[in-house]
């Protein structure tokens, strides 16, 4: 394989229903800093059947060139109908770097792709960068349960891909005046050809209120918080400062909170300007979801529990006396 073929860091823009989900955005910024260290161009992959949201956006967060594919067919997402019409994009244009968001459907994606172009796909990255001598893209990403940070390399083939959690990095800096090349390609696949379709979308009970990865402020609960009952006064906090609320997986296991509030290795990735971490130890696993917040407070009766390394605030006390200390004051400042 001649390697020197293949050109450009491309990023597949991945949207529900005509809207763009913000992981798209935040690694066009990690794709903008490859491309630059290839001296390449940084591309948006955008398939859908309304695109105009998804375009806009990819011109505003630096695309040099947007790959447009349309049709009804592409309205609500499928690995049949998707994966055909990216390999296409592939086959025509031999992308150097793939980089997907580690949704639901980008995970579906990405692995379909890898498979079909017989490329190596590494999951779930938390670091991105280029080794000068080769160009070959270094995806690092945590293994064996966190203990450790794999540095893994696609050197024989191309294109090199991967996948990152949204939230591990932020959104760049909005272009201003940005013109970006648009190519349309007419890529068609045949109803008969989707194996998998959508019948319905039915919203899940906890998806109320502010997204987790979207939170500015998030009042997170673990072990210490003692039962499910307690997580209505990190909910109580939470709402007073516009947040959302997250969990440990040790409360998510306790079945105190839906596994969709889990922060961590197997959960969320979050990057909140604040972070209140309540009754959580600090194991590896959890930090590897929040530690890139602006700002950490811990509280934690253990004045030996880990978390205390990461915070930048750190209440030795007990939750029980901490939130609704934290309530009140809330609530005269608000007032
Ligand atoms: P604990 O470790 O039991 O800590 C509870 C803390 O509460 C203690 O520090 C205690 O001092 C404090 N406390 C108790 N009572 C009070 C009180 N009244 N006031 C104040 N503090 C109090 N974990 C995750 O969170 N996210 C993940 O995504 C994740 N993925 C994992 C993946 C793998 C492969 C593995 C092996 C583990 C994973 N874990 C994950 C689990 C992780 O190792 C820890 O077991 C888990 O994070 C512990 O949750 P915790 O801090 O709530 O509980």
């Amino acid at each position: 394989m001649d390697l020197k073929q293949y050109q450009d860091v491309w990023v597949f823009i991945d949207c529900f229903q005509g809207h763009p989900k913000d992981v798209g955005y935040e690694l066009l910024g990690q794709g903008r800093l490859l491309a630059e260290a290839l001296k390449q161009k940084c591309c948006a992959v955008i398939i859908g059947e309304n695109v105009d949201e998804a375009i806009k956006g990819a011109t505003e967060y630096g695309a040099d060139i947007i790959y447009v594919v349309r049709g009804e067919e592409y309205a609500n997402y499928s690995a049949d109908a998707y994966g055909h019409a990216f390999l296409e994009l592939c086959e025509k244009y031999h992308p150097n770097t793939i980089l997907i968001g580690a949704t639901a459907n980008g995970r579906d994606l990405g692995s379909k792709l890898a498979i079909r172009l017989k490329t190596g796909l590494t999951a779930d990255c938390t670091a991105l960068s280029v080794e000068e001598d080769t160009g070959n893209v270094v995806w690092e990403r945590p293994a064996f349960g966190g203990n450790l940070y794999a540095r893994i390399l696609c050197s024989e083939t191309r294109p090199q891909m991967g996948t990152v959690r949204p939230g591990a990095f932020k959104k760049p800096q909005k272009c201003q005046n940005k013109l970006s090349v648009m190519i349309r390609e007419d890529i068609r696949t045949k109803q008969e050809d989707i194996l998998t379709k959508v019948i319905d979308f039915i919203k899940a009970k906890d998806e109320s209120g502010i997204k987790l990865e979207e939170a500015e402020y998030i009042v997170a609960g673990g072990r210490g918080l003692k039962g499910a009952e307690n997580f209505t006064m990190l909910k109580e906090l939470a709402d007073l400062l516009g947040g959302s609320v997250g969990a440990s997986r040790a409360a998510v296991d306790a079945g105190w909170i839906p596994q969709s509030k889990q922060v961590g290795q197997t959960g969320k990735t979050v990057t909140p300007k604040v972070y209140i971490a309540c009754g959580i130890s600090g194991a590896v696993q959890h930090l590897a979801g929040m530690t890139e917040s602006d700002t950490i407070i811990a509280i934690n009766k253990d004045a030996s529990a880990p978390i205390f390394e990461v915070a930048d605030y750190g209440i030795v006390g007990d939750v029980f006396e901490m939130v609704p200390a934290m309530i009140k004051e809330m609530r005269i400042a608000k007032n």
